[in-house]
Order: structure tokens, then C-alpha cells, then sequence
């Protein structure tokens, strides 16, 4: 009976030591694909050591103009700011979609874009929630319509990301969306993200700037932009941001993503 006690009291306190040591570090099961990353990230000629830098030393935004533009945006929004009626938009149409041309697109709402060119069929920063982020009633909520739903769109061959701000980088969108997409095109170190979510890492392609992913005739190559990343406080220029030429047999493209021709972020 004692010996049993005495067994059972070590038992428990192994057992409280691996949940303590869990807690602590975690599953110390460090991902194949996590560490190329923390290869690639230290090896990024826009990594400085600590973050991700931009092309050229652009204004750091002041605390007071920045706090400002918060408190007018949420509480004192100006005259105009907010549209009086909604804007008139055509919901997507599958029927037009589906004529046969080589180089098309749809607007979806906000930077969202379906493109069509040389048969591949691309989305870009796909946003079809309401509200973007996680903030509860401080999340912006969108002034225009959701023009499509994930279920009436055609199937995928790339979704392309530029950046993980949540009004590009939108967690219901991505999940609804892994089952009808080949692969997912996204700046260095964004793909981590979307491996939690449930993206397949063998889906994800993440770039640094200049590198490209072919897909079919099309050759995608993510290039420099002026902007900033992060989802939360801490995380800030911890992700790489991008625009993208996507060079086809007949037409080139450029996407921006977020970035200004200005000495400016935005
Ligand atoms: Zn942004």
C-alpha cells in the first residue's frame, strides 16, 4: 500500500514536470521547414539582425500624429469620411468569369483581385470577412460589400500575398479557401502563419525580394515595397512585405501591395 502511494506520488510529480516543461518551451519538435526559414530570414538582404527593413530609410511614424489619427478615425471620423450610401459594385458573376480570354480580371473588394492571364488564375490578398483582424469592435469593418463569396469563386492556381496586415492577410478567407488552391505565393516569412491555419506546407511558396515561383507559363517574382508588417504589438517588420511582377508569354503584371512612390510608408 505504501509502495503504491510512493508510486503514485512520483507519477504525479513526472507528470507535473512535463506539463511544467511544456509549458516552458513548448514541443520541442522544431519544424524542418522552420528552421530553412530562420535560415532564409538570417540570410535576407532586408533582414537587419532584428527586423525587416524597407529599400530606403523612410520617416519613422511619430507617436502623436499616429495616436491622432486613431482617435479621429474611431471617434471622430470628418464629414465624407464614411460613404452615405453603399458604392455601387457588381457582385461577381461566374457566367461572365468563364468566357474564354486570355487576360482578365474582377475586383473583389478592397485589394482583392481575380486575374485570369495565360489560363492561370490567380487571387490576390483575398479579404471576404466583414471586419478585418481579431480586435473584436476596435477590428475596421469594411465600407463596401463583400462582392463574392470563397464558394462561388473558380478554383485557384495562386494565392498571392503581399503583406500579413489583416486587411490583406485574413484568416476565415485563407482557410475557406485551402481546398480549392494550388499554391499560396507569399513574402519571406508569412507562410508560417499559414501553416497554422492549415495551408499544406508543400502548397506555400515564400519569397524574399527578386526571387520568383513558376506556375505554369507564368513566371511570379516578388519586389521590393515601401511598408511596414505586423498583427499584433510585438511583431512589428517581423514578416517581409512585397509587390510582384508576374511576367506570362503576352502580358506582364504588376501588383503594388501597400507601398508609395513617396518618401513615406504608405
Ligand atoms: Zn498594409
Amino acid at each position: 500500500m505504501q509502495l503504491e502511494k510512493r508510486l503514485a506520488i512520483h507519477y504525479i510529480l513526472f507528470i507535473g514536470f512535463l506539463v511544467v516543461q511544456i509549458s516552458m518551451f513548448g514541443c520541442s519538435t522544431t519544424k524542418v521547414s522552420d528552421t530553412n526559414r530562420q535560415q532564409r530570414i538570417a540570410e535576407s538582404p532586408q533582414w537587419n539582425g532584428e527586423a525587416f527593413q524597407n529599400p530606403e530609410q523612410v520617416p519613422d511614424v511619430e507617436w502623436w500624429p499616429s495616436m491622432k489619427m486613431f482617435w479621429n478615425y474611431f471617434f471622430s471620423k470628418p464629414q465624407g469620411f464614411i460613404p452615405d450610401a453603399p458604392l455601387p459594385a457588381e457582385p461577381f458573376d461566374i457566367s461572365q468569369w468563364n468566357e474564354q480570354r486570355d487576360f482578365q480580371f474582377a475586383w473583389l473588394g478592397h485589394t482583392t483581385f481575380l486575374i485570369k492571364i495565360d489560363g492561370i488564375v490567380i487571387l490576390t490578398d483575398p479579404m471576404f470577412s466583414q471586419k478585418a483582424g481579431s480586435f473584436g469592435w476596435a477590428s475596421p469593418k469594411r465600407y463596401s460589400r463583400t462582392l463574392a463569396s470563397t464558394d462561388v469563386l473558380p478554383k485557384l492556381d495562386v494565392v498571392l500575398i503581399t503583406h500579413n496586415h489583416p486587411d490583406h492577410l485574413d484568416e476565415d478567407s485563407i482557410k475557406a479557401l485551402i481546398s480549392r488552391t494550388k499554391h499560396f505565393v507569399t513574402p519571406l516569412a508569412v507562410g508560417e502563419l499559414l501553416e497554422e491555419w492549415g495551408v499544406p506546407h508543400k502548397n506555400i511558396s515564400e519569397l524574399d525580394w527578386w526571387q520568383s515561383k513558376s506556375v505554369g507559363d507564368l513566371t511570379i517574382t516578388a519586389a521590393p515595397a515601401k511598408h511596414t508588417s505586423e498583427r499584433g504589438v510585438f511583431d512589428k517588420n517581423m514578416t517581409l512585405w512585397a509587390s510582384y511582377g508576374i511576367r506570362g508569354k503576352k502580358q506582364n503584371l504588376y501588383l503594388s501591395g501597400d507601398s508609395g512612390w513617396f518618401v513615406g510608408l504608405y
